[in-house]
């Protein structure tokens, strides 16, 4: 019997972790290789929309996130001051029914964990960090910090914004800031009851800020995201711990609710957004990038975490049934497919960035007044969780027109 493939997936994020799942479940012998010493994911939310858990569900891993994740019965966008409604879609049972898989909230520990089970532990090597990868005539060889290496067929790079394995492939090229710093924190349900909150994901527009709060773990925790303009970043980390006066301060002035869930979030941590225009190319040889290695995005579409997980199933159809010698092929299949949408995608949330903050004055109140024309779903909101990725693979593209 010939042996099977073998992958080494670089990064156990929610991408490479996804990835591995979508690769074993495809018949490939793989090994994630995650730096940190342990797998763990910041404590944050996540939005899952349809498009991403329709393949959580081919994955056979929805059951065990919807356990722990919240269903929301909507997202509403609202003003700053007065928290007018301004566009509200229903997310609930409707949105599961009209494209095949449910809206979720979720803390991404606990996706990481879901997803690190069914890859099981023997899969997975902490606390080993890729230095460098080098494509030869079949296969790669990855390089660890600890020395070591290890010889494979396929290498794909899920390694995050800072990828290592982009750098390597594509040579050395900063992220750039985008002026926005995000400030995340969670806050325990119970200590929010006075406020009366909604079961559903609010997004709060104002001049030069945003405020998107919603509930998670199966609403034991509400998730907090508190989005304002800053001219630089200059500080080495990408995350530091956020001044809670400063916070208040970027908010004063803004409902009521707001001001309330601030005064509850104990430490919340600060994080800068960084962004990078579309590559023209992912692979080179046998090595591939998957996730935020490729494609980072602005949060504002709440589909980082879902592109990757799109990333993950169309890759491992594509080497599904790949031979040995048409490797390299597959991996350009993969990303012809891919690039287009995660493209779009990516141009979608940096235009959200910019509507999201308007200053009140005539383009707020053009913006306010389309938004309240399409409640609902709206066409793009279609074009994101219509997707359908192996009628992608089938099509051999993605490039639909939004
Ligand atoms: C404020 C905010 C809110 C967001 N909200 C949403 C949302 O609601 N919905 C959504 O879909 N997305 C959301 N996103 C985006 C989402 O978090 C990312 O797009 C997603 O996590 C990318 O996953 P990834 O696996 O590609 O990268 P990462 O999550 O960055 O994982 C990369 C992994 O690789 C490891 N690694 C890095 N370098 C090496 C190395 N050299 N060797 C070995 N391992 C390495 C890292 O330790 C890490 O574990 C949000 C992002 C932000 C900042």
């Amino acid at each position: 019997m010939p042996r099977p493939t073998s992958i080494a997936v670089i990064g156990g994020g929610i991408g490479g972790l996804a990835a591995a799942l979508a690769l074993l479940r495809a018949g490939f012998d793989v090994r994630v290789h995650e730096q940190a010493r342990t797998l763990s994911d910041v404590g944050a939310g996540i939005q899952l929309a349809p498009n991403c858990t329709r393949i959580l569900d081919r994955l056979g891993v929805l059951p065990a996130v919807e356990r722990v994740a919240f269903a929301p019965d909507a997202i509403d966008f609202r003003r700053w001051d007065d928290g007018r409604l301004l566009s509200e879609t229903p997310l609930g049972a409707g949105m599961a029914e009209m494209y095949g898989g449910p809206y979720l909230h979720a803390h991404r520990g606990d996706l990481v964990a879901v997803l690190a089970e069914a890859v099981t532990a023997e899969r997975i090597e902490t606390g080993r960090r890729c230095v460098g990868v080098s494509s030869g005539v079949s296969g790669a060889r990855v390089h660890f910090a600890d020395g070591g290496s290890a010889d494979v067929d396929v290498v794909v790079g899920a390694d995050g914004i800072h990828s290592v394995i982009r750098e390597t492939l594509f040579g050395p090229e900063r992220p750039r800031f985008t002026g926005h710093v995000a400030y995340r924190g969670i806050v325990p349900a119970e200590r929010l009851t006075h406020l009366a909150l909604e079961p559903r994901c609010s997004v709060r527009l104002g001049p030069g800020a945003h405020f998107v709060h919603y509930f998670i773990s199966a609403g034991r925790l509400h998730n907090v995201v508190c989005v304002i303009e800053e001219p630089s970043w200059t500080r080495e980390s990408w995350t530091d711990p956020g001044d809670p006066e400063e916070l208040r301060r970027a908010f004063a002035g803004w409902h009521p609710v707001v001001g309330g869930i601030i005064e509850l979030m104990d430490r919340p941590l600060k994080w800068a957004l960084f962004d990078r225009p579309p590559l023209p190319s992912w692979s080179s040889g046998a090595v591939t990038l998957l996730g935020d290695a490729c494609h980072p995005m602005l949060p504002y579409g709440a589909q980082g975490a879902a592109q990757a997980i799109e990333d993950a199933f169309v890759l491992a159809s594509c080497l599904s049934g790949a031979g040995r010698g048409d490797l390299p092929d597959a991996l350009l299949r993969y990303e012809a497919i891919r690039r287009g949408r995660s493209a779009r995608v990516q141009e979608l949330s940096r235009v959200n960035g910019h509507r999201f903050h308007l200053p009140d004055g005539p383009d707020q109140r053009a913006r306010d007044t389309a938004m309240q024309s399409s409640f609902g779903i709206s066409p793009e909101i279609d074009w994101l969780y219509g997707h359908d990725p192996l009628v992608a693979v089938e099509a051999g593209t993605s490039a639909r027109p939004a």
